[in-house]
C-alpha cells in the first residue's frame, strides 16, 4: 500500500537481533503533523511486550503524547532499528482494555479511503481527554465509570421482560421489523414523516439486545440539536430494563469529561446503546450488532474539515467489517442510497424497505401544496398577496405558520445606488450582510464585522440601500404586515381588542448562545409565538404540533444552482418542512405548503406537490445518468490554498500534469490512469476567504477501485509538486474523497 501513512516500520518482538534483556520493540501509531511525511508508526522500546490497541503515553519529539500500539501484522518489518535512537514508552494507560482489531480496521479504512494519514484518522478518533490524562489519572476515572456501571442494572430482565411502552406496530411497521430481523442488510427504511421510523428503530434495537446480553447498537442523527429528543425516546423505553447507564450519547456538544466517559462506556461494553452525531461511527463498541443512520440522506454526516468522512458510508462499512446489520431511514433519501437500493437484480445491494403510510393524527391527508407564481406578483415583493392573506387568516383562527428563508442577516448586500459602491468584504471574494439589529455589516465567510457607515464609502452619498431579503428582514416586514391582526385567545373580555401577533425567528444568529435554540423551540411549542421566521435549521425534525401553514419565501435559487446536488437538498428539505406542518390530529386537516417561485411548473415542485419522491428520484437519477454524474461516477476534489490564485492552480495543474506524464510510465498505472479524468483547475466558487485564495480540481471515473488506486499514487505526486518553483506560496492543499459539494 503507498498511501498517505507511507512505510510503516515494526519488529518482531521475538526477534533475536535485540538484546536478551527484557526489552520489548513497540510499534506506537501517533499522530504526527499533517503532510509531515513522517511515518506514523514509530518505535519505542518497553520493559515488556504490549498488547495491540493498548493506549500509552509516548515522547514525540520535546513533547509527550497519546499513542495506540500499532503491531500491524501487514507493515515492513525489515527496518533496521540502532537501540540508542529508541525512546521508551512514556506510560501504559493499561487500565483501558485495548482497542480492538475492527476499530483498527476501521481506522485503516478511514484513513486509506479517505486520504489522511492513519495517526491523524486514529488518535482525533479517540475522545480529546484521553489525550491529557496521564496513566493515574485514567485509573481514577475507570473506576468511577465502573462503579457507575455495576450500580444495580436489570440486565437480566431484558430479554425475559416485555418491552415496555411500546405501541401495537402498524403493519408497515411489522413488515419492516420483521424484514431488518430476518436478513442480512444494509436496509434502506424508505419512509414518509411520521410513518414511525422511530418505532423501527426502537425495536430492531431491543430485539437485537434481547438476544444478546453483550449486543451494542448505534443510532446516528444528523444534528446535535436532534439528540436530546432521540435520547429522551430511547431512554424511556431502555432504562426500566438496562438501567440508567446503558443509553450514552457522543455529540461535540458534550463536554471533553462527559465524552471521555461515554467513549468508556461504550468501549468497555457498559454502554449497550449509543447515540450520537457522525463522530460516533468512531466509537469503539466491541460489540456492535446494529447500527442505525437516521435522516441518512442529511449533508452533516459528511465532515467538512480534517478527514472528510461521511459517517453514513462508513457505517456501512463498519456494518459489513463487524457483522452488524446496518439500517438507514429517510424521507427523501440521498440519490446514492436509493441508487444503491434498486432491485438486487439491477444490481442494488441495499434492501429496500418501505413505509408509505403515516401514523394517526398524521394519516390525515399531507398538507396541500400551493404554488404561488411570483411573475404574476408585484416586483420585489417578499410575500405574494395570497401567502399573506393566508397567514394572516393562520393567526386569526389562533394556528401556527412557519416562514424559511435560507439567508440569514437583513439583506446580504448593500449598496450605493450612486456610485455603485456594494458592501463587499475586504478579505473575502463575497459581499458583508447588512444586520440590522446591531447596525452590522459581517462577513459570512470570515467573520470580518464593521459598523454599518455613515455614509457610502465611495461617494459619500448619505443614502446607501440594502438589497435583497435576509431572515431579520422577513421578520421585520411580517410583524408590520400582520400588525392588524388579532389572535383569537386574547379576544376576550379583559383584552377586548385581542393581543398583537408574535413574530419569531430562529437562525444562527439568534441561537448563538448555549441553550438558546432550546429556550426557543420551547416557547414555539408553548405556544407563544404565532410565526416562526427561521433558515432550513427550523424545517429540520423538531415536532412542532400547532403549526398548519409553511411558506418556502424564495427557494428558486436551488434549482440553478451549479452544484448538481442542490435540487436534490431542495427537495428533501421541502419534504422535510411539510412534514412540519399539520402533525396535530385536530389541526391537521386543511394544512398548507406555499412555494413562492418564478417556475411553477417546475418538476421538482410538480413531484412535491405529489408528495412523489421516488418521481422526483428517478428523474434526477435519469439527468444524473446522461451526464455521467454521481452515483454513475465516482469524484474526488482537490482543493488548493495559495497567497495568489495562479499558485493555488499552478499546484494543482503541475500534479495533474505529473499525473498523466510520470504517472503513466509507472509499471502497471497506464490501466488507472485509463479510467481516471481529471479537470482543469478552477477557482473555488467564492475563491478568496480571509485574504487566502482557493482553487479546486475535479477528479473523477466511473469506477471506485480506480479512482481509489490512482488518488494512492497521485498523493506522492501532490507531495511532490509542493516544492516545485511555481507552487511557492502554496500554504495547504486536501484531498475530498466523494464531495458533497463542487
Ligand atoms: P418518523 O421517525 O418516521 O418521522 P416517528 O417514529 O417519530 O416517525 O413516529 C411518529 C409518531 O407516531 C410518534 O409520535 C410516535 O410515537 C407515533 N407512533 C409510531 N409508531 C406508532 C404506532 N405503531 N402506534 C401508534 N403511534 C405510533
Ligand atoms: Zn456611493
Ligand atoms: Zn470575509
Amino acid at each position: 500500500m503507498q498511501s498517505v501513512c507511507g512505510r510503516t516500520q515494526a519488529l518482531d518482538l521475538h526477534a533475536t537481533q535485540h538484546p536478551p534483556t527484557m526489552t520489548a520493540w513497540i510499534s506506537v501509531l501517533v499522530q504526527t503533523p499533517a503532510h509531515a511525511r513522517m511515518e506514523p508508526v514509530l518505535t519505542y522500546r518497553h520493559t515488556q511486550p504490549l498488547h495491540n490497541g493498548t493506549l500509552v503515553r509516548v515522547p514525540l519529539g520535546k513533547r509527550e503524547t497519546l499513542g495506540v500500539v500499532w503491531q500491524d501484522a501487514s507493515v515492513d518489518s525489515s527496518g533496521e532499528l540502532d537501540g540508542d535512537q529508541v525512546r521508551d514508552v512514556a506510560g501504559v494507560l493499561d487500565t483501558v482494555t485495548p482497542l480492538g482489531e475492527a476499530w483498527q480496521q476501521l481506522m485503516r479504512f478511514t484513513a486509506q479511503y479517505y486520504q489522511r494519514s492513519l495517526g491523524e484518522v486514529a488518535l482525533a478518533a479517540l475522545p480529546p481527554q484521553l489525550r491529557d490524562l496521564s496513566p493515574v489519572q485514567m485509573h481514577r476515572r475507570k473506576r468511577k465509570s465502573e462503579r457507575d456501571a455495576s450500580k444495580p442494572t436489570a440486565m437480566a430482565a431484558l430479554a425475559a421482560g416485555p418491552q415496555g411502552e411500546a405501541p401495537d406496530l402498524t403493519a408497515e411497521q411489522a413488515t419492516a421489523l420483521a424484514e431488518i430481523s430476518a436478513n442480512e442488510g444494509p436496509f434502506l427504511l424508505f419512509g414518509a414523516t411520521g410513518s414511525g421510523k422511530t418505532e423501527v428503530y426502537l425495536q430492531s434495537v431491543y430485539q437485537l439486545l434481547a438476544q444478546d446480553p453483550q449486543a451494542q447498537a448505534l443510532v446516528m442523527v444528523p444534528e446535535i440539536n436532534l439528540t436530546p429528543q432521540l435520547e429522551a425516546r430511547f431512554r424511556e423505553r431502555f432504562t426500566p430494563f438496562l438501567g440508567p447507564q446503558a443509553v450514552v450519547s457522543l455529540h461535540s456538544g458534550m463536554t471533553n469529561p462527559q465524552r471521555l466517559a461515554a467513549w468508556l462506556a461504550a468501549h468497555q461494553g457498559h454502554a449497550r446503546i449509543v447515540l450520537g452525531t457522525r463522530m460516533a461511527v468512531f466509537a469503539s463498541m466491541p460489540r456492535l450488532r446494529l447500527i442505525v443512520v437516521d435522516e441518512e440522506h442529511d449533508p452533516s454526516y459528511k465532515s467538512s474539515e480534517g478527514a472528510r468522512y461521511s459517517a453514513r458510508d462508513l457505517a456501512v462499512y463498519r456494518g459489513r467489517l463487524q457483522g452488524a446489520k446496518v439500517v438507514l431511514g429517510s424521507a427523501t433519501p440521498s440519490l446514492e442510497s436509493w441508487h444503491q437500493s434498486r432491485p438486487r437484480d439491477e444490481g442494488g445491494r441495499y434492501q429496500r424497505l418501505l413505509m408509505p403510510g403515516r401514523i394517526g393524527a398524521q394519516a390525515l391527508e399531507l398538507p396541500l401544496v400551493r404554488r404561488v407564481d411570483m411573475k404574476h406578483q408585484a416586483r420585489g415583493a417578499v410575500f405574494s398577496v395570497p401567502l399573506l392573506d393566508a397567514i394572516r387568516a393562520c393567526v386569526a383562527r389562533g394556528e401556527q405558520s412557519m416562514v424559511f428563508l435560507n439567508r440569514r442577516g437583513y439583506a446580504p448586500v448593500l449598496h450605493c445606488a450612486d456610485c455603485g459602491w456594494k458592501s463587499e468584504c475586504g478579505h473575502c471574494s463575497a459581499y458583508r450582510v447588512f444586520h440590522k439589529l446591531d447596525r452590522t455589516l459581517r462577513c459570512h465567510h470570515c467573520g470580518f464585522t464593521e459598523r454599518v457607515p455613515r455614509a457610502c464609502p465611495g461617494c459619500g452619498n448619505l443614502d446607501i440601500a440594502p438589497m435583497g431579503k435576509g431572515t431579520e428582514q422577513i421578520e421585520e416586514q411580517l410583524e408590520a404586515l400582520l400588525a392588524d391582526v388579532r389572535r383569537p385567545d386574547s379576544v376576550s373580555a379583559e383584552f377586548p381588542e385581542g393581543q398583537a401577533v408574535r413574530v419569531a425567528r430562529i437562525d444562527a444568529d439568534t441561537t448563538r448562545l448555549k441553550g438558546s435554540l432550546q429556550a426557543q423551540l420551547a416557547a414555539v411549542h408553548a405556544g407563544d409565538v404565532d410565526v416562526l421566521v427561521g433558515t432550513q435549521m427550523i424545517a429540520k425534525g423538531h415536532d412542532f404540533r400547532r403549526i398548519t401553514l409553511v411558506a418556502a419565501v424564495n427557494p428558486d435559487g436551488a434549482l440553478f444552482s451549479s452544484d448538481f446536488r442542490a435540487p436534490e437538498r431542495l427537495f428533501s428539505l421541502l419534504m422535510q418542512a411539510a412534514g412540519r406542518a399539520g402533525r396535530d390530529a385536530a389541526l391537521g386537516k386543511g394544512s398548507e405548503v406555499w412555494i413562492q417561485t418564478f417556475e411553477p411548473a417546475h418538476p421538482l415542485y410538480a413531484a412535491l406537490k405529489q408528495y412523489d419522491y421516488p418521481a422526483f428520484a428517478d428523474s434526477q437519477l435519469r439527468e444524473r445518468a446522461q451526464a455521467g454524474m454521481p452515483p454513475y461516477s465516482h469524484q474526488a476534489l482537490v482543493r488548493a490554498e495559495a497567497r495568489s490564485q495562479e499558485v493555488a492552480q499552478a499546484f494543482l495543474n503541475a500534479a495533474r500534469s505529473s499525473a498523466l506524464q510520470d504517472m503513466a510510465a509507472w509499471e502497471g498505472w497506464a490501466q488507472v490512469l485509463e479510467q481516471v479524468t481529471l479537470y482543469s483547475a478552477v477557482p473555488m466558487a467564492i475563491a478568496r476567504v480571509a485574504n487566502v485564495e482557493r482553487a479546486q480540481m475535479l477528479v473523477e471515473s466511473p469506477s471506485r477501485q480506480a479512482l481509489q488506486r490512482f488518488l494512492s499514487g497521485w498523493h506522492s505526486v501532490l507531495h511532490a509538486s509542493r516544492t516545485l518553483p511555481a507552487c511557492k506560496g502554496l500554504l495547504r492543499w486536501a484531498i475530498d474523497v466523494d464531495p458533497l459539494a463542487i
